[in-house]
This record gives structure tokens, sequence and C-alpha cells, in this order.
């Protein structure tokens, strides 16, 4: 049986190798500039950064001055370990089960080509849309988004877009429900410095770095454990309802008979939206001055103000759009907090009331991982859902 061409797009994306740390963005963006001809879409490559297009199709509405709809997806992927995959990461090799093999089949090359295959296809019926539609296709998400979303949204081009709505990527649900993301955590990285009065090994000498180190240790694993159990015994908070901590950084010491004169740790947070930041940052000041002179700490990055997207029934048309469009089609979806940072935090910040949604369920969550696949029927499936969701955006009336 021939190949669904959707199929065969998509496995073409696939193909293209996007991946840090030298993702090949011209032939992404040659790629979708062809993409934009099939679809009709008016085209444009930006560069904030040189070297890393941001590619914007658009497709007018009926009335221009009306919000927009912003269809977001990133063009890059992380790198890959191909001796733990079962076949070559980028040649979308597909199984004898239908399963599509290859880094960003899930993170989230699958989302890119739904949103263009649903247009092609509501086009193709003859569909015109009340609201204008724009596609963006950014680079660098997988390294933090400052120099993709990050910048793109303070440039003139976003402005004039006149966005009013944002759709992003979500991520695999294991079982029959879809994952909705109305907000997200706040990453916080801290890097705690102990500082100590450096001697021989030999010696019990005071002012130590080390028992500042294991002081300090000891506070974020307690809180850390706290958050742990908090989520355990309550079967209604998610992931994203708490804030993680771990442990990923250790520095110092230079040979075994020297008591170095610093230490460092680093943890790895993320912020619950209910947790306020200045509080969390009063928390380590204490857990600083408890554990000894000279201990002093630093966020590893400027911290992003989640806001969340309202997801109350009549508050927020956008939602009931969205969430009727999956009603009609009977999908059974979870509400939650996106655990981990996506682009959507820089279209929140600007107020703009965004989701993050991949249309894939029955599927294990394996973005990042090795072996990542989608099967091609959960694949075209999620082309449907778009084709019911976006027309129930483009034409919500103001
Ligand atoms: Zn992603």
């Amino acid at each position: 049986m021939a190949e669904n061409p959707s199929v065969t797009n998509f496995r073409n994306y696939i193909r293209i190798r996007t991946v840090h740390p030298n993702p090949d963005y011209d032939a992404c963006a040659n790629y979708l500039e062809s993409q934009a001809k099939e679809l009709g879409a008016e085209f444009q490559k930006i560069e904030c950064v040189p070297g890393k297009p941001i590619v914007l199709m658009t497709l007018p509405g009926r009335d221009p001055t009306l919000k927009s709809i912003l269809l977001n997806s990133h063009t890059d992927v992380v790198p890959v370990f191909p001796e733990h995959w079962k076949y070559d990461p980028f040649s979308a090799h597909k199984d004898e089960k239908g399963n599509i093999y290859g880094r960003g089949t899930q993170d989230m090359k699958c989302v890119g080509i739904q949103y263009l295959e649903a247009l092609k296809r509501l086009r193709k019926e003859g569909a015109a849309f009340l609201r204008t539609i724009h596609l963006t296709f950014v680079p660098d998400e997988e390294t933090g988004g400052d120099e993709g979303m990050g910048m793109f949204v303070n440039t003139p081009v976003f402005k004039k877009m006149n966005v009013g709505f944002g759709l992003d990527e979500g991520y695999s649900n294991p079982t029959e429900k879809f994952f909705v993301f109305y907000g997200q955590r706040n990453p916080l990285p801290v890097m705690v410095r102990c500082q100590g009065q450096p001697g021989h090994g030999s010696q019990f000498l005071p002012n130590n770095a080390g028992e500042k180190l294991q002081k300090v240790i000891n506070r974020f694993m307690e809180f850390r454990e706290k958050e742990k159990n908090k989520l355990s015994s309550n079967k209604d908070l998610r992931l994203g309802d708490v804030t993680t901590v771990n442990l990923t950084m250790l520095k110092g010491g230079v040979q075994f008979n020297v008591i170095p004169a610093e230490l460092c740790v680093g943890f790895d947070v993320r912020l619950a939206p209910s947790v306020n930041e200045t509080e969390f940052e009063k928390m380590i000041s204490v857990w600083c001055e408890e554990a000894g002179e000279g201990v002093t700490f630093e966020f590893r990055r400027k911290s992003v103000p989640q806001v969340i997207t309202c997801i109350e029934d009549g508050k927020n048309p956008w939602w009931d759009a969205f969430s009727s469009a999956c009603k009609k089609q009977n999908l059974d979806i979870e509400t939650e907090i996106f655990p981990a940072s996506t682009d959507s935090k820089y279209i929140r910040m600007l107020g703009i009331p965004a989701l993050g949604f991949s249309p894939i369920n029955n599927t294990p969550i394996l973005l990042h991982d090795n072996n990542e696949f989608l099967n091609e029927e959960t694949f075209l499936r999620g082309i449907e859902i778009y084709e019911t969701i976006i027309p129930a955006l483009a034409n919500l009336k103001p």
C-alpha cells in the first residue's frame, strides 16, 4: 500500500539534521519554504541571530484586523547517542507496526508537519478563515529559546502579527488521554559557593568548606524530600504542581591532603507556579547564612515570571474554542502545568494566552530519549485533530 503523503512529508522533515550542537537550519528553512509554497502561504525568513532563521508562514484571514492565531513549533532537536538506537535516528525508519523512529518524531517535528498538513487539507476543501493564521518554525528551543522565540517576540515583525492566541508543544501521553499544558514551571538553576579556610587534610580545622557544603546540601535535599512527598501523597497533584530540586553539579578540591578554600554545588530547581520567587530566594539566603560565613549563592539564569493561561470554562473564549473542539472529537484531555520549559513562556509573558498540546496518545514519553518514535496512525490522527481545532480557533468570533 502506498504511504500517505503526509507521512512521507513528516519522514522527510525528520531526515533534516537540525540536531545540536550544529543544526542544519539552512536546509530546514529551504524545506519549509517549499512547504509554504505548497500551502499557498506567505513566507518570511527572519534572523534575529545570524544563521538561526525563524520561518514565518502566514495565511491572511477574512478580517485581518482581528487578533491572529499562532501555531508554533521548533525546528531543532537534541543530540543523539546512535549506538543506543535500533535505527539511524535521522533515517526516519518505519517498522512493520508503522512506528517511525527518529529524533524529533515526538519533540516536535510531528506537530510542525501536522499543522501544515491539516491546513493543506482544509484549504483543499475550500476553507477560508476569519482570522489570520501564522505558523512559526523557530530555532534554538532546545538550548533555552533565548536566541529563537525569545528574541523574535520583541521584533516589530512579531508585534505586527497581532497574535491573540498561541498553540505550542506538549508531549505524548502513554494512556488514551491527551495532555494540555496551560503554564509551566519557573527554571531557577542555583549555584552555591562555600568558602572556608584551606589547610592540611590531617587536621580538624575550623571554618571548613566541607562542613558548610554538607549543611547546604542537607537543606536542599530536605526541601526536595518534602516536595517529593507532597506529590506522592496527593493524587490530584502533578509533577508541574510541585517544585523539583536536583543536585546536578559539584565542584572543588585539588588533592586529598588539601582542605579546599572553596567547594561549589549546583542545583536544578524548577519552581511550581504557586511558589513566590522572592520567598524562595529568601529561604535559600537563610540556608546559606545558617551554613556559615562565606556561603553565597547565585541564580544562573534570569528567571522568567510564569504566567498561566486561564482554563476556566466561560472565562477565556480561546480556551472555550479549544476545549469544545476537543470535546467534539471525544478527546479525553488532562490539563497540567508543563514540568520543564517551552517557548510558550515567551508568548504568555506578553499576556497572550497559549496552550501546549501535542496530539499524541497511547505512546510512551520518549522526548530526548533513545529510540524516539511515533506511530504513523497516531501521527495521522493528529492531523485530523488539528483539522477541527485550527478552524475552531481561527473562526472564533470577536
Ligand atoms: Zn520540544
